[in-house]
């Protein structure tokens, strides 16, 4: 069968100078820039990169960004204060904190000290608690980009068998509720998989499209696929490769040479989910800088 890739990249260049366009506008008529915070505990290498991603998007649609670097020694009550300074500063838009933080840190108290109005990851309870009953809320960017990626792409949930792998508050979670939705975006059947479901593989045979977010390396495979069914590959693992200059590439939960024949439609890694999440995020902060959904 031949496949169509769900091109992140293109998708998300598209909705990036959507966004553009309207900062400009706003900017013109005598708006407020939008602004996003960004905490970053520590120096791990991934979350540097996602962090770097996120200030470049910002400055790439016209968003003012501000980033807050701690040590790995941070205190709680230190981060806890910024977070309080932030909620209070009314030229800020949006918040977010890195994760994942410190052990010693509650990454819950973090969350939930994030006032709900600044929530543009979607983390805080208030949200997703919204979030959950279809009321307007911030929607955690990743389940949220991969909403409009098959949205964008014409791709029909209604009544479709959708196989979430994955129950992450981040990403399996908030988006098997969001296609269980009762609206157009939504109104798959869905089935939640985690790894204590048992035979999974015949759960996934049954799927119109698949949700992958289990953080393994290449865990799904041809023989898990329907022919035809659409696959969201979620999973970002960095693995090291002769054929680049730097020394490694990144993969999915997919295995994508073997499984992407099988497909109508398949993310690629990278260049799929990833994009589209950054994305999500500067969708969120744009609504909460015009202050949509909270006043
Ligand atoms: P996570 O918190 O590690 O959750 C993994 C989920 O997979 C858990 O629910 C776990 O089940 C389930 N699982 C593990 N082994 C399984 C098995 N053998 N069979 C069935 N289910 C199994 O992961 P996450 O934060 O959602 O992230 C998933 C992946 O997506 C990671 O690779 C991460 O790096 C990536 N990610 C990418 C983006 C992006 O923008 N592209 C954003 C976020 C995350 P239990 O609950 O039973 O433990």
């Amino acid at each position: 069968m031949s496949y169509q890739l769900l091109n992140g990249k293109e998708i998300s260049a598209q909705i990036k100078n959507e966004i553009a366009e309207e900062v400009k506008q706003i900017i013109a008529t005598g708006g407020k820039q939008p602004h996003l915070a960004a905490i970053l505990v520590g120096t791990d290498g991934a979350s540097e990169t996602y962090v770097a991603g996120k200030v470049k998007s910002c400055k790439q649609v016209g968003f003012k960004s501000s980033l807050f670097r701690f040590n790995n020694s941070v205190s709680e009550d230190e981060l806890i204060s910024k977070i309080k300074e932030i909620n209070a500063d009314d030229n800020i838009d949006g918040l977010i904190v890195q994760l994942p933080i410190p052990e010693h840190i509650s990454e819950n108290k973090i969350i939930e000290t994030i006032d709900p109005k600044k929530d543009v990851d979607g983390f805080h309870p208030v949200n997703i608690g919204k979030m959950t009953i279809g009321l307007p809320a911030y929607i955690s960017a990743t389940p949220k980009g991969i909403s409009e990626l098959l949205k964008r792409n014409n791709i029909e949930t209604s009544g479709k068998h959708c196989v979430v792998i994955g129950r992450s508050n981040i990403v399996g979670k908030p988006v098997s509720i969001l296609l269980s939705q009762k609206n157009e975006t939504g109104n798959a059947t869905v089935t939640l998989c985690h790894s204590r479901t048992k035979n999974l593989k015949e759960i996934t045979l049954q799927a119109d499209i698949i949700i992958a977010a289990i953080g393994k390396l290449e865990f799904v495979t041809a023989d898990m696929i329907k022919e035809g069914a659409v696959v969201v590959d979620v999973g970002i693992h960095r693995v090291k490769s002769d054929k680049t200059k730097s020394g490694w590439k990144l993969k999915g939960d997919v295995k994508f040479d073997e499984v992407a024949p099988k497909c109508s439609y398949i993310t690629p890694v990278p260049g799929g989910v990833g994009p589209m999440t950054i994305v999500s995020l500067l969708q969120n902060t744009l609504i909460a800088s015009k202050k949509e959904i909270y006043k």
